[in-house]
């Protein structure tokens, strides 16, 4: 599921380190910030104590071994853990912590009201059966290497205990599920069995146990395995005569889109906006593919046998011709890898040349093969270490196009061709993705890089990419052409996603909208399909984000004419780290207001 959604990687594991004092906060009479450091080690403590498993997922792994039995006992547990964290918050006076802390706040606030909703009104557990699969956590086991393979086995064995009794909960949660995500849940249980089968049992190898510790994981294993499969069978016969549907609904959705973007817009006003600007990119695309149709079709060079050919009067036609003939030029699949690692220092030099961001040199992108575990998904995407993994190095993955059969890797090409490429480039690497990292580890937050804001994190790739096209990067109609097609996709992923969750928006119009107004490919069209079938809002996050930071920028550039200057309202707006938009807005105009 997670390798459909490329190139859009999402980075969530922001690396952090742990708070290293606040040397630049100021210190006022009542400083409260030591005191709120102090809250917030222990918010995490309790956290992970009440979650484990997003413990493990993030690199902490104190609490391996506990695998949670979903149940009412559970959810008590969890409201208990909300509650009393958000009675804590309030004793904090928030004019008296500093930005850093004040944003953390914000977020640890959001997170909590956000679970307390989960709870009490979006109730998934309910409907969803795919939130219960455990081989995920128990892969990553196998595959880290933060511990001795030896004392990973041992986790994992005791983490096998509770298998069955999860399962029997999760059963007895699920009412009236959406026939999708029970579809999703069963194939995405039976796909995970290999891990209990071929994966443990080639770890298992690896390590010198006793033969009687070997028969004991090998046993409950089989059972693990039984009470998976016995889950999915269950879920194949359920009597489900009324299925809830899989769209949200208005209500359901405005409010998760308040917690989980939480943008300085409503969901309403951002739908609007999303649909003005497709009326936008198409006029701008008809401009400009009307002036590069003598170029590329009306040209006695490209006629062909059969003489000129005739301009379609219809302007989105029009604009897809042009798409396809411009697509055409690519690269050759042996070269895509080095063409991408030669694109970082061509655009580090353009930053440089044009005053746009100060880049760090001392940290420079290690770009890198993709590593075996992430083969087949090509392209390329950032990965950054966890929280609590220090010292990892951060890279540019890119994947390599071998093994794939001719069409396959042409249509690849052609998607991904000489102008998509690079702004692929910029979106993850430089002054993108990679570069948000970086600016973001200067003000180390392990809060921000465990609830980092993805509307922020998409939304500056995705300004990024506009902000170096109109810095001059490549000012050609070509490239122009490419871009708004590529911008066009996260305009119509939130039409699609408010449509079809709060509009009853159906398959065929759905496909009408990516495939004749965004210039989909029938394929990436029913793959998106199956996405907001199964998720609500996310796709929503890169043209929110981006929204809110161009329309900001436009703001600040009004209200402060002369004095404006770009470079700077990028490395203040990064300072802020991974925080939504509306926050680093407010706190950076309070700060303008100041000087
Ligand atoms: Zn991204
Ligand atoms: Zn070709």
């Amino acid at each position: 599921m997670k390798k459909t959604i490329f190139p859009f990687l999402i980075c969530l594991s922001l690396a952090a380190c742990s708070n290293t004092g606040h040397t630049k906060e100021n210190k006022t009479a009542a400083d409260m910030n030591p005191q709120f450091d102090k809250y917030k080690v222990s918010f995490i403590e309790n956290l992970w104590k009440v979650y484990p498993g997003w413990a493990s997922s993030q690199g902490y792994h104190k609490y391996d071994s506990v695998l949670i039995v979903p149940d009412d006992a559970s959810r008590a547990r969890e409201a208990v853990f909300c509650k009393a964290n958000l009675d804590s918050l309030k004793t904090f006076d928030l004019s008296a912590l500093s930005d850093n802390n004040k944003t953390d706040y914000y977020m640890i606030e959001n997170q909590l009201k956000s679970s307390e909703w989960a709870l009490t009104e979006q109730k998934s557990f309910e409907w969803d059966p795919s939130n219960y699969n455990v081989s995920g956590a128990f892969a990553e086991i196998l595959n880290g290497n933060y511990d001795s393979l030896d004392i990973r086995l041992r986790n994992f064995n005791l983490r096998m205990a509770n298998i069955s009794a999860y399962y029997e909960a999760a059963k007895k949660n699920i009412k009236n599920p959406t026939l999708e995500h029970t579809a999703l849940a069963i194939d995405q249980n039976l796909g995970g069995i290999s891990v209990f089968e071929k994966d443990l049992h080639e770890a298992l190898n690896k390590v010198h146990f006793g033969e009687h510790e070997k028969q004991m994981l090998e046993a409950n294993a089989k059972e693990s395995v039984k009470a998976i499969k016995d889950y999915a069978a269950w879920l194949k016969n359920l009597d489900n005569k009324t299925p809830r549907s899989f769209r949200l609904g208005k209500e359901l959705y405005a409010k998760k889109f308040e917690f989980d973007i939480q943008s300085g817009y409503t969901v309403d006003q951002i739908y609007e906006k999303a649909l003005a600007h497709k009326k936008e990119l198409h006029k701008k695309m008809f401009e400009l593919a009307d002036k590069l149709w003598s170029k590329y079709v009306d040209n006695p060079l490209t006629w062909g046998q059969k003489g000129p050919m005739k301009k379609p009067t219809d302007s989105l036609q029009l604009i897809k011709m042009l798409i396809d003939k411009i697509s055409e030029k690519h690269v050759r699949p042996d070269s895509f890898q080095i063409t991408i690692e030669r694109q970082i220092p061509k655009l580090v030099d353009f930053i440089n040349k044009k005053n746009l961001i100060y880049i760090d040199p001392s940290k420079p992108l290690v770009v890198r093969k993709e590593p075996d575990y992430m083969a087949g998904v090509a392209g390329a995407s950032i990965s950054a270490p966890g929280p609590y993994d220090k010292n990892g190095n951060t890279y540019y993955n890119v994947g390599t196009l071998s093994g794939w059969d001719k069409e396959k890797a042409e249509s690849y090409l052609r998607e991904y061709n000489y102008y998509v490429l690079q702004i692929l480039s910029i979106h993850e690497a430089i002054p993108g993705h990679y570069t948000q990292l970086v600016y973001s580890n200067q003000s180390p937050s392990l809060i921000k890089s465990l609830f980092g804001n993805n509307a922020m994190i998409e939304g500056w790739a995705v300004y990024s990419e506009r902000m170096m096209l109109e810095s001059g990067y490549d000012d050609s109609p070509e490239m122009w052409l490419m871009y708004y097609k590529w911008n066009l996709r996260s305009t119509c992923n939130t039409i699609l996603d408010y449509s079809v969750h709060t509009k009853n928006m159906s398959k065929e119009e759905a496909m009408n909208l990516l495939i004749n107004e965004a210039f989909q490919q029938k394929t990436e069209a029913e793959g998106k399909w199956k996405r907001v079938s199964v998720t609500q809002v996310q796709l929503c996050c890169y043209f929110t984000g981006y929204t809110e930071i161009y329309d900001f920028r436009e703001e600040l550039k009004k209200q402060m004419g002369d004095k404006f200057n770009l470079k700077q309202f990028h490395e203040k707006f990064l300072s802020y780290g991974s925080a939504p938009v509306k926050y680093i807005k407010e706190l950076m105009t309070a700060e303008i207001k100041k000087k």
